[in-house]
């Protein structure tokens, strides 16, 4: 065995460890107040494939709730140029630095889907945003009351498996490794996200979902500090899964039902919430919510879907997961009111009237056709 891939590995581990050190210090907690502030930037980002023709109708159910404000100058949306596959890859960023400039002048963001290139290096551009951004928590509720479902997933969104997923250390034909990263900080507040979220909406238990019979070291601190937080929180039950038996859970009809509030490590979260999602009725159903203490970023669970493009059929893409991602997005700027309309107006489309049919990856009028009837039913109420 040559020694120096052992040499340059441990210089590589040092390094590493040495910006993690950092990464975990610099880290803090102090939310931002939005019902004090007196005017709200929202950044529009259209992204990719079917995220133009999603983000149109996003904006014009925005554009109809925030009238007034908007008027007022209360609220600015702001569309956010050059986030695009072409300009991402003609520049070799993920997030070209202007851009991203941009980006940071708002408060907030409602982003269609970006494309992420197979193969090469370039970093998905939420990665980046994630960590650029600091949007340390990521956030899915799931709905399905006919089932008895209504959770919602605080997922640890900067740290785990993502945070040095592209600079593992490999010897060539032989092996290969990655790094698993949890800090004390950026458990304590994706912890504390979780429960004060349960304390807030009359959630009496939280599932901290984790490998730590194996993942000692990580999961075993991430569950430690969940508890920790948990301790603060008497009226909260806290409860320790292990995931591939919460995986089994969601999917058993006989327990799936007590659960309300989960939260778990990035890889686990990113991998459950799609579950989660097709438990619901398909990705085209979902919105999550990104955010950090600075900022937020709202946006569709779902990609660009590339292949509905492709078969011409990108004007039939189902828009709910962005007005869900819109409703999130208005709750997180202090516009409740706004949010519990644009709740009303989606049951009313997607489950009582339904007069213009979606199913969980297609709609079957357009997605135009959608946006039109979630307008009027808005304009009705
Ligand atoms: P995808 O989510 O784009 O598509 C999966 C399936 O769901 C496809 O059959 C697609 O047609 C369908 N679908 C998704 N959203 C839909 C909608 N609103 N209406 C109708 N049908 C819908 O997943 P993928 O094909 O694995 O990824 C495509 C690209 O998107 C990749 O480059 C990937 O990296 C990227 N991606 C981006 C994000 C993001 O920006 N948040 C998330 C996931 C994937």
């Amino acid at each position: 065995m040559d020694n120096n891939y052992i040499d340059q590995a441990c210089k590589q581990f040092r390094t590493l460890l040495e910006q993690q050190l950092e990464r975990s210090a610099r880290m803090d907690h102090a939310a931002k107040d939005f019902s004090a502030q007196k005017q709200v930037v929202i950044g529009l980002i259209d992204g990719d494939g079917i995220g133009p023709i999603i983000m149109r109708e996003a904006k014009r159910v925005l554009e109809a709730l925030l009238k007034e404000e908007i008027t007022a100058g209360a609220i600015v949306l702001k569309p956010i140029e050059g986030l695009t596959i072409e300009n991402r890859l003609a520049l070799g960023q993920s997030v070209p630095e202007d851009v991203l400039a941009a980006i940071k002048t708002c408060d907030v963001l409602l982003k269609g889907p970006t494309t992420t290139p197979k193969g090469g290096t370039m970093e998905s551009a939420n990665v980046t945003l994630r960590r650029e951004l600091d949007l340390y928590a990521n956030v899915r509720p799931v709905s399905v009351p006919e089932l008895g479902i209504d959770w919602i997933f605080f997922r640890e969104n900067t740290e785990g498996e993502y945070v040095l997923g592209s600079r593992g250390i490999e010897v060539p034909d032989t092996l290969a490794m990655d790094f698993k990263v949890t800090t004390v900080p950026g458990t304590r507040r994706i912890a504390r996200t979780a429960f004060e979220y349960a304390k807030n909406n009359g959630k009496t238990k939280v599932a901290i979902v984790t490998k730590a019979n194996i993942m000692k070291k990580t999961d075993g601190l991430f569950s430690a500090l969940c508890h920790e937080v948990a301790a603060e929180y008497p009226d909260i039950q806290a409860e320790d899964w292990y995931i591939d038996i919460m995986a089994a859970n969601l999917v058993n009809p006989d327990i799936r039902g007590r659960f309300q509030v989960f939260v778990l490590p990035n890889l686990y979260g990113d991998i459950i919430t799609d579950e989660a999602a097709q438990i619901q009725g398909g990705v085209g159903t979902a919105g999550s919510a990104n955010t950090g203490d600075r900022y937020a970023m709202f946006e569709a669970i779902h990609g660009s879907a590339p292949r509905l493009i492709e078969e011409g059929l990108g004007d039939y893409a189902n828009p709910s997961s962005i007005f869900k991602a819109t409703e999130l997005l208005l709750r997180h700027i202090a516009r409740g009111a706004a949010a519990d309309k644009l709740a009303k107006a989606l049951e009313i489309c997607g489950q009582t009237e339904k007069k213009v049919v979606v199913t969980g990856d297609r709609t079957v009028a357009t997605c135009a056709a959608y946006g039109d009837y979630v307008l009027e039913t808005l304009a009705g109420l």
